[in-house]
């Protein structure tokens, strides 16, 4: 693996060979996160050894401004199963998520939250469960201990949405406990919240994917990164992710359909408004309401769909520009 400064050479350090190829990788995003991190680290690791895999610990500090980073930075200066990746700043969950999946080197890669919400002892489970045949298994928290309003009630809204719109049932997309195989996360192009919708995307491309009960505990330090802004935004992406599936595929079933839709209303008013006028002699000229709601319904279509294309350009654009989502301060451990 070339590393950043551009140089593949072993360093001398010794390091058992097989650990530059390790088996699982485990990817963990850090936003302020500052109390958990030892802890997590160490039980990861633990987790991992008793499974006799080989492993490394990818811990992405997305612009930590609580210490977390000189904690990774120490711990990753101590051990040889830990890299940081420290990025420039913050930029999100997905982003980080990215930064380390790019830096990943195993065959199976396993993400989780870095603040003890998730119990890496499920992550043997996630393993067997891929090693079934399956090249995505995602973790469903079946008891999960967030806020029932601010969180579980818009969650099951947008499972059940992202269910329906993809023709993917997960019963927890936002569970970030999962276990792909690598070449499943290998093209895919993310951005905005997309690492929630994986499963999803990587359905499309005909991954093989299920989900299995895991447990979930109280953030025990620090307070949730998210509220419910973050619902609207997913579910803005939710409309992004249904519609590639389909434009990519027939865009004229997407636009058309709409526009027959409309098309038919507005035929179906123009008729109602010709008889009444013509066989009962009213006077249409003075249906305010009826234009308006007719104006609202249009311009609601063009907005929708320019939306979309918009929304296509921008991704168009992304993945034409190769530009990161992130861009990467300094890496540390692993003989980076
Ligand atoms: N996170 C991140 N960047 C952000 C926000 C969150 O890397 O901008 C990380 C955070 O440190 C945690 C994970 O993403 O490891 C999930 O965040 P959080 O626990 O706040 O979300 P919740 O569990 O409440 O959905
Ligand atoms: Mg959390």
């Amino acid at each position: 693996m070339i590393n950043e400064s551009g140089s593949n050479k072993a360093t001398v350090t010794s390091k058992p060979i097989t650990s530059l190829f390790p088996q699982v990788s485990v990817v963990v995003p850090i936003y302020n996160e500052v109390e958990s991190i030892t802890s997590l680290v160490e039980t990861i690791a633990s987790t991992l050894r008793e499974t006799g895999l080989d492993y490394e610990i990818i811990c992405v500090d997305d612009g930590s401004r609580d210490g977390s980073t000189e904690v990774l930075r120490e711990l990753a200066a101590l051990r040889s199963d830990l890299k940081a990746v420290i990025l420039r700043r913050n930029y999100g969950q997905t982003p980080a998520m990215a930064a380390g999946f790019r830096y990943a080197q195993g065959k199976i890669i396993v993400t989780l939250d870095g603040d003890l919400q998730n119990d890496p002892a499920d992550i043997p489970k996630l393993l067997a469960k891929l090693n079934e045949g399956y090249d995505l298994v995602s973790g469903w928290r079946k008891n999960r201990q967030d806020d029932q309003l601010t969180r579980l009630l818009p969650s099951k809204i947008a499972n059940w949405l992202i269910g329906r719109a993809t023709g993917v049932e997960l019963h927890d997309y936002g569970c970030s406990l999962k276990a792909y195989r690598a070449e499943v996360l290998a093209d895919m192009n993310l951005y905005g919240e997309l690492h929630r919708f994986l499963p999803a995307l990587a359905y499309i491309e005909g991954a093989r994917i299920t989900e299995i009960p895991v447990g979930h505990h109280a953030r025990r330090y620090g307070k949730s990164k998210y509220g419910l802004g973050r619902t609207s935004r997913v579910i803005l992406d939710l409309f992004t992710v249904f519609f590639i599936k389909k434009f990519l595929t027939r865009p004229m079933h997407v636009f058309g359909l709409f526009g027959l839709i409309s098309m038919l209303l507005g035929t179906g008013f123009g008729i109602y408004l010709t008889v009444i006028k013509l066989f009962y002699g009213t006077s249409i000229g003075h249906r305010p309401l009826l234009i308006l709601a007719v104006l609202l319904f249009l311009t609601g279509i063009q907005l929708l769909s320019f939306g979309l294309l918009a929304e296509l350009v921008m991704r168009t654009y992304h993945e034409s520009q190769k530009r990161p989502i992130y861009r990467v301060r300094e890496i540390i451990g692993q003989n980076s």
